[in-house]
């Protein structure tokens, strides 16, 4: 157990506060708070099922059991939920907060979003997930008679803004009424480490099942893998390597969120944080890794960069990536017509580039791919 269990209980998010208001009000649920209520409403959009036809890292061509963006989000929800727990926070809004973080990538995972921004800026503009998270819950979802959108709450969208930087009103005045001098409460700001905990584990577990990372590779490279690794094999001789393999990344998984719960609650006592007001108010954000966990998390995360994210392997899929995304923006920049009716009729108030890229992050791989080709049969017919 680690220690500071329920340190944090002070400063969790309130129901029925502040940050518990939407913008259109509606009356109470007779049973469900609503932090519950933005959790089911993040779960039945139509944005959350996309995920799954999301890339995180790898394609499904080759395997049924690497991550998509949707089974990445569910390992990130139960991660956050644990820590938040553990500290004593909100964990309903923990969870809504970790379900919707990734609500906004496009398709091809990182290399999508590199790409979708490279043409947004030749039109002076850029792509940002975290902005684009809030449009889909803000105005793309429709499924409501009185609002466009989700309505979720002020501290939903608050953390869908902040969780994982710190934005300036001089740069975003759009965003004023997110508290942005302010640091976010606690339970957004575990989501962003949520999020590498999960994906650094998940992606040495994604990167061998793809054989494109070797375990003695890891064991060189990852000391927080090989920390856990060389007694467990000392321990178990003739154990299947596999099996050596998934323990350590477990124990490597319980060990980030271990040190992120005790460190947190650490400097949660030593700074006299007791209430949520203290928390936006502290100089900086509070959630974090003990010095020495960081230096292992910027160890682990440079080797997957290294040896994964950038590796020959995945080179062709994020050049095609890519191409696929510059293709269908220069075709949809000479004809905005082109685009469904729907985003067209958005082109006169938000500019073709805007309203492109918004077409564009929606996608599924399965969907940008499909819209490739059909490009190429129709607006490409002759030019070849
Ligand atoms: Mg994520």
């Amino acid at each position: 157990m680690p220690e500071n269990t329920a340190v944090a209980s002070a400063c969790a998010v309130p129901e029925g506060g502040l940050l518990s208001r939407r913008e259109h009000p509606e009356a109470d649920h007779p049973y469900r708070s609503p932090f519950q209520r933005d959790r089911g409403r993040i779960i039945h959009s139509r944005a959350f099922r996309r995920l799954a036809g999301k890339t995180q890292v790898f394609t499904h061509r080759g395997s049924d059991h690497f991550r998509s963006r949707l089974t990445h989000t569910m390992e990130v929800a139960q991660i956050a939920r644990t820590i938040a727990r553990t500290l004593g926070l909100n964990e309903d809004l923990t969870e809504a907060l970790a379900l919707v973080h990734d609500i906004g990538h496009p398709p091809f995972g990182h290399a999508g979003e590199r790409a979708l921004d490279a043409a947004l800026r030749q039109y002076g503009l850029y792509f940002d997930h975290n902005l684009h998270a809030l449009r889909i819950v803000e105005f793309f979802e429709s499924r409501y008679l009185g609002f466009r959108g989700l309505n979720l709450t002020l501290g939903a969208r608050e953390g869908i803004v902040k969780h994982s930087r710190d934005y300036t009103a001089d740069e975003h005045p759009e965003l004023i009424q997110y508290f942005l001098d302010q640091r976010p409460p606690l339970e957004a700001q575990l989501i962003d480490l949520a999020d590498e905990i999960a994906y650094l584990t998940a992606d040495l577990d994604d990167g061998v099942e793809a054989e494109i990372l070797g375990v003695e590779q890891i064991r060189a490279g990852v000391s927080l893998f090989e920390r856990f690794f060389a007694p467990m094999a000392a321990e178990h001789p003739g154990a299947a390597e596999k099996l050596l393999f998934q323990e350590s990344v477990k124990l490597m998984l319980n060990a980030l969120a271990d040190d992120l719960i005790a460190e947190t609650g650490r400097r949660i006592q030593e700074q006299g944080i007791g209430s949520l007001d203290d928390v936006q108010r502290a100089a900086e954000r509070l959630a974090g890794f003990s010095p020495e966990m960081e230096r292992l998390r910027r160890e682990a995360k440079n080797f997957l960069y290294r040896n994964l994210y950038l590796c020959e392997d995945l080179k062709y899929g994020h050049e095609h990536a890519a191409e696929v995304i510059a293709d269908l923006f220069r075709v949809w920049m000479a004809d905005p017509g082109l685009l469904p009716p729907a985003y067209t009729s958005q082109v006169a108030a938000e500019g073709a580039p805007r309203v492109i890229a918004d077409y564009i992050a929606g996608m599924t791989d399965h969907f940008i791919l499909e819209a490739h080709r059909n490009l190429r049969k129709t607006a490409f017919t002759g030019t070849e």
